[in-house]
């Protein structure tokens, strides 16, 4: 069973136009999985985004930056009260904002970036933040005893997202790729690939089957329903 194990209620007030901003929350998923939240302004409304960290004996690994990059102290800070680890390094699952954005603020703090090449060149493109080290094929990653993978499953909302298996604790966290039980459409798709999505989707449920939790990178759950929701959404008329 999932619990919330703390709540840290940043109460920062955005300084430049005077919104009230809400601050970081962090879930205990299973193990050493936990996932965090912070919030964005989109279209005028606060927005959340949900990411990743996992914490070994070397350290913590966190997937995806934080949407709000004011929250990358607060979050490495709780890291380290609460595990008396310090965060090694992160890694981002696209080249978008709620993904990447805050690779310099972690390249400043000495803290590794990695993301796939494919993701590299695009926030090159873009003239976004970049991570100082790629990978060019799915990839494991074994710090402090833990396995993590990596893997590109083919496009879907963007033609660079891919997905991360925590296969200890059989866990898939989808960020973007998945949409949330509660996603009513797919959400932005300027640079998604529709028709390629459900497909995409098969392959990630091919290759990790019985994943006890899924994680999508808005609006939260945890059910592995969310994948097939995902290609419901996809398949519908935007
Ligand atoms: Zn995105």
């Amino acid at each position: 069973m999932k619990k919330t194990i703390f709540l840290l209620l940043i109460s920062s007030l955005l300084p430049l136009c005077g919104i009230a901003q809400k601050g970081l929350t962090i879930q205990h998923l299973t193990g050493n999985l936990y996932s965090y939240v912070t919030w964005h302004e989109n279209d005028g409304a606060q927005y959340p985004a949900t990411g990743m960290y996992l914490v070994t004996k070397k350290g913590a690994i966190i997937i995806d930056t934080p949407w709000d990059t004011t929250q990358i102290r607060p979050l490495n800070d709780s890291i380290q009260r609460k595990h008396h680890q310090p965060v090694l390094m992160v890694i981002a699952t696209h080249h978008h904002g709620d993904r990447a954005g805050g690779f310099d603020i972690y390249k400043r703090l000495g803290i590794q970036t990695w993301s796939t090449q494919l993701t590299y060149a695009l926030n090159a493109q873009y003239k976004e933040p970049t991570a100082a080290y790629t990978f060019k094929k799915d990839t494991t990653f074994r710090v402090g005893g833990y396995a993590l993978q990596t893997f590109y499953p083919g496009e879907g909302h963007t033609k660079d997202n891919i997905v991360i298996w925590f296969g200890q604790d059989k866990v898939l966290y989808g960020g973007c790729f998945v949409k949330s039980l509660e996603a009513k459409d797919a959400g932005y798709t300027g640079e998604a690939n529709l028709a390629a999505w459900p497909a995409s989707v098969e392959r990630v449920k091919k290759a990790f089957p019985g994943a006890r939790y899924v994680i999508p990178g808005h609006l939260g759950g945890t059910d592995p329903r969310a994948l097939d929701h995902t290609s419901e959404l996809a398949k519908k008329p935007q």
